[in-house]
């Protein structure tokens, strides 16, 4: 049975906490593919207006160019309007019929979690893999029982038989500790000097600097 993960997010722009969680993911679970999932966005979101879908695909493309599990899809982005995750969840089971889907999510995704439309039912209908984030505390207080049973905290030690369970779970892993924000690089960038380079592939920065973006 064929185990592939997708990670949603804005990725604006990718960073090296996204690329970690990617490589480490693929051996702590023995993933066979690993998707990148850029999510669609309005162009007239009320918050902010988001780098457009196709330069955040082009710099996901290019961070991963050389990692031969990891890839990007255009699922949501070629859908032209803002995705839920339960249906999107449903989509993906549907185009990989026999694989075990995992759904990646930092832990600040875990804590908004109720937020998400139909929140128990994506919960409940594929593996998750929550990755532990600095700053962000990972409690369990907000999901009701039924998702509670579902919980492996990897944290706690690794339970001999990870990779033989069949059963759908949600993962909790502190096996990457990577202290990196789109957000901050967006704000660290918009003076248009980059301070903390270490945190983005160097084709993304260059890439940022020739399509000007983020200034
Ligand atoms: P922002 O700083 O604007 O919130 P971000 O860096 O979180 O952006 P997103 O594209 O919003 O980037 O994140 C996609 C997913 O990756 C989310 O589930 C988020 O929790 C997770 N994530 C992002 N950065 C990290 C990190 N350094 N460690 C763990 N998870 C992360």
């Amino acid at each position: 049975m064929q185990r592939i993960a997708y990670f949603g997010g804005t990725f604006d722009p990718v960073h090296n906490g996204h690329l970690s969680i990617a490589r480490a993911l693929i051996d702590l679970f023995g993933l066979d593919r690993f998707f990148f999932l850029p999510a669609f966005h309005a162009p007239h979101k009320p918050d902010r207006q988001p780098t457009s879908g196709y330069h955040r695909f082009a710099m996901l493309c290019l961070a991963t160019s050389l990692d031969p599990k990891i890839s990007v899809s255009t699922l949501e982005l070629e859908k032209n309007e803002k995705r839920y995750t339960i249906d999107t969840l449903a989509e993906l089971h549907a185009m990989h019929p026999g694989s075990r889907v995992f759904f990646v999510m930092g832990a600040d995704s875990w804590t908004d979690i109720r937020t998400w439309r139909e929140w128990e039912s994506v919960l409940l209908s594929a593996d998750h893999i929550v990755v532990t984030r600095p700053g962000y505390d990972i409690s369990f207080d907000h999901v009701t029982d039924r998702v509670r049973e579902r919980i492996v905290d990897l944290r706690l030690g690794r339970p001999a038989k990870l990779h033989d369970t069949s059963e759908r779970r949600i993962f909790i892993t502190n096996a990457i500790q990577y202290d990196a924000s789109a957000t901050e690089l967006r704000l660290d960038l918009s003076d248009g000097h980059l301070d903390r380079k270490e945190d983005i592939p160097v084709e993304v920065a260059e890439y940022i600097t020739k399509y000007n973006l983020y200034t």
